[in-house]
């Protein structure tokens, strides 16, 4: 991968009317890197989306793709393509029409057209199913067809906008690792936009986390984690588990907002938990079952609630845990309390 950016954007705004879409927005992407822009429904996601793909033009700044000025340019002019969660595939072309109708439109030779068709179906593991419509497909092939479609003609950059969205969870895990490995093997540059913060963290080089409008943070998946930038990231991305004010000063002995991730927090008394200093006490006041995990959900005496995580080893008879309503000392070590502030 080189730093090259594959897609930049700078000082870009979007405005309808009187809601602001995107803030003033630099972004940079990175050549050949799987990039995701995670936020929350109406973040400005699929905005800044369009406007790569040149669907909307920005109300200011400017967009570059391979550094050059493309922001006046049509999208049929320009180095990317599109991967839409509804697909739109065409229902009266079979998966090979549908495929190749890109190269068609710009008047590749038949035979060019047909091989190159075959090995975008074959990327992504369908081959023999050219003679079938889309109709005749699951949910999970018509996506992979659209991703087929969209490969043909080698785009710099490929854009997708929740393209897994329609598909039900065991099949988008599936596909989530599928669509990981097809972007490692034909090397181009995948811009994916999610709500969905697992999603995101399986797939992704590098997340850019939205919130109206603006980005919070762009970083690897394990960085976004283990060192969110704001309070707003923490809690997107995994269990925010915040600690401020008065609970703060008493429990950590410092001033503003901070957090420990739930599997940091180990319960005083047990042998992992030796010798740490940090400590809290409080009142079960639920526990979660997640099947490999339990979520308990910890009461501070000092205000606030704690969710601990524990890998579910011994069933749910975790006695070393307890049980809803039980008094419990938590521990946890100096450098897993993440500062929140600014
Ligand atoms: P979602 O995950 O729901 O798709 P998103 O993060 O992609 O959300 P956008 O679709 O980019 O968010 O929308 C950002 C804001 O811009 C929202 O407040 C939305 O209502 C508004 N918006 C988007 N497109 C238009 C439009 N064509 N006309 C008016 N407002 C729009």
């Amino acid at each position: 991968m080189s730093s090259s950016a594959a897609v930049r954007l700078e000082s870009v705004t979007k405005r309808f009317g009187a809601v602001t879409a995107v803030d003033g927005l630099d972004l940079e992407i990175r050549d050949g890197e799987f990039f995701s822009m995670l936020g929350p429904s109406g973040s400005g996601k699929t905005t800044v989306l369009r406007m790569i793909a040149g669907f909307e033009a920005p109300t200011s700044g400017k967009v570059f793709l391979d550094e050059q000025d493309v922001t006046k340019q049509a999208p049929f002019a320009r180095n990317v393509n599109t991967v839409f969660q509804d697909y739109a595939l065409f229902p009266h072309l079979d998966v090979v029409g549908n495929v190749e109708y890109g190269l068609a439109v710009k008047k590749v030779p038949r035979k060019q057209r047909r091989e190159r068709a075959e090995e975008a179906l074959a990327s992504v593991q369908l081959s023999g199913f050219g003679a079938r419509r889309p109709s005749q497909l699951s949910g999970g092939q018509r996506q992979r067809v659209a991703l087929a479609r969209a490969l043909v003609n080698r785009p710099k950059v490929l854009l997708l906008d929740e393209p897994l969205g329609a598909l039900d969870l065991k099949l988008r895990r599936e596909m989530q690792l599928e669509l990981k490995q097809l972007q490692r093997e034909v090397g181009i540059t995948f811009v994916f936009v999610t709500h969905d913060q697992e999603e995101a963290l399986t797939m992704s080089d590098r997340i850019a986390v939205f919130n109206h409008g603006r980005v919070e943070q762009v970083a690897a998946p394990a960085q976004l984690y283990e060192a969110p930038a704001s309070s707003f990231v923490a809690g997107f991305v995994g269990t925010s588990n915040l600690i401020s004010g008065e609970t703060a000063r008493v429990v950590l002995g410092r001033e503003g907002m901070f957090s420990i991730r739930p599997e940091k927090i180990l319960l005083a008394g047990t042998d992992e938990a030796q010798g740490l200093r940090g400590r809290a006490t409080g009142v079960i006041e639920a526990v979660v079952y997640l099947g490999s995990v339990n979520h308990y959900v910890v009461r501070l005496d000092e205000g606030g609630t704690l969710t601990v995580l524990r890998q579910n080893l011994h069933g749910t008879s975790d006695q070393k845990v307890g049980a809803e309503g039980d008094r419990v000392t938590l521990a946890w070590a100096d450098e897993h309390v993440i500062d929140l502030n600014p």
